[in-house]
């Protein structure tokens, strides 16, 4: 609140004032990188669709489980869409599955460290260095999770960040753009600042701002900025209390999870991940539907993503469908439990209890074990 009556105050509302270029300090000291606040990470997203240049003829590799935004930024320049399914531990983008997608039309290569849990980075840079082909990282929700000591959001080429409400640290609607190829540095300012040189005007480079290339409007208000300034300076406060939240669900449902053929998330030992959500496998799409039921009964409300993109309307009327297995399989069995900073552990075992109630009807193999 007092950031924000701070920004309000001193009259500097619009963009690229005080407190974004703190937010901007802030996550460069964090990230090793230079970063640029955006509107939103699909902002973000369609800056990095710009400056790797694709346009039509253009592919794109994408995880076919995520949201629209990841694919829609590249769509929007004209490049097919293809899809690549995801693993079944983590999730995310199957690396084993990326080089048989790679054509000598492929412009980039999409992931997404889903849950704040990394992608086989080595494997993606192998892919990306071995065939010539950038990486863009959507890390929107992996702010300070890491990859064997190193941050998410410093593998891609490109990388993004969104500040949505629904994310860990937010500002309403807010986003970034991470820019790990200091080559695309100089570009990106000018694209978010509506196609203009006005940063270089701004520090006195040049002696008036004019229309220099193709460009938006990609510059949240520095009232924006003010908020999530505070929420990054808290940044740590937020990320333990996830974790309490995560854990407590992590221990407290692994016996019924094992009992009734539920799988919990996977995290690999190289990940430090960033507590963004906590989702279960159900056995089947039923007993997935069934549960989100059985807790809407006890005014818990628990949810479910993504449809995934490979069969969507979009895909199919593009012409971009093909099998993806693994996400068809999870987008149906997915359960997400309510998960946010301020939880209480009397509301967290509520939750716990409430889906102990519940029973898969699947051959109880501990059971069956000591029978
Ligand atoms: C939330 C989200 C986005 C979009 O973020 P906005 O800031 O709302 O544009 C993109 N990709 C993924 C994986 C997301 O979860």
């Amino acid at each position: 609140m007092r950031y924000v009556s701070e920004a309000i105050a001193t009259g500097h509302a619009a963009g690229a004032g005080p407190f974004t270029r703190q937010c901007e300090a802030e996550l460069a000291e964090i990230l090793g990188a230079r970063v640029l606040l955006t509107t939103s990470c699909t902002h973000a997203l369609e800056m990095a669709a710009i400056l790797l240049e694709i346009g039509p003829g253009d592919e794109v590799i994408v995880p076919s489980f995520t949201f629209v935004s990841t694919a829609n930024a590249f769509a929007l320049r004209g490049a097919r869409i293809v899809f690549c399914d995801v693993r079944e531990d983590t999730l995310n983008i199957d690396e084993s599955k990326v080089a048989a997608l790679i054509t000598p039309r492929t412009k980039a290569i999409v992931f997404v460290n889903y849950g704040g849990v990394a992608c086989d980075m080595r494997a993606l840079k192998a892919l990306s260095v071995n065939y010539m082909v950038p990486l863009v990282e959507d890390n929107a929700h992996g702010l300070l999770g890491s990859f064997l000591g190193r941050q998410l959001g410093t593998f891609g080429d490109l990388a993004t960040l969104s500040f949505h409400e629904t994310k860990n640290l937010h500002c309403g609607e807010g986003g970034a753009l991470v820019i790990n190829n200091p080559k695309f540095a100089a570009r990106a300012e000018i694209l978010r600042d509506k196609g203009t040189d006005r940063g270089k005007f701004t520090r006195g480079e040049v002696d008036k701002y004019t229309w220099v290339d193709i460009g938006s409007s990609y510059t949240p208000s520095d009232i924006l900025a003010a908020f999530l300034l505070a929420q990054l300076e808290a940044r740590e406060e937020i990320k333990s209390k996830r974790e309490a939240v995560w854990n407590r669900y992590a221990s407290g449902l692994a016996d019924w999870a094992a009992d009734n053929g539920v799988e919990l998330p996977v995290v690999p030992p190289d990940c430090e991940q960033s507590f963004h959500l906590f989702y279960m496998l159900m056995p089947s799409g039923e007993q997935r539907d069934a549960l989100i039921a059985h807790l809407e009964d006890l005014g818990i409300q628990a949810v479910f993503h993504y449809v995934p993109l490979h069969s969507s309307p979009m895909a199919l009327r593009r012409g971009e469908s093909r099998p993806c297995s693994v996400s068809e399989s999870v987008s149906q069995r997915l359960i997400r439990l309510p998960f946010f900073n301020d939880m209480t552990e009397t509301e967290q075992q509520r939750i716990i209890e409430a889906v102990e109630e519940f029973r898969c009807a699947v051959p109880n193999v501990r059971e069956m074990a000591s029978a």
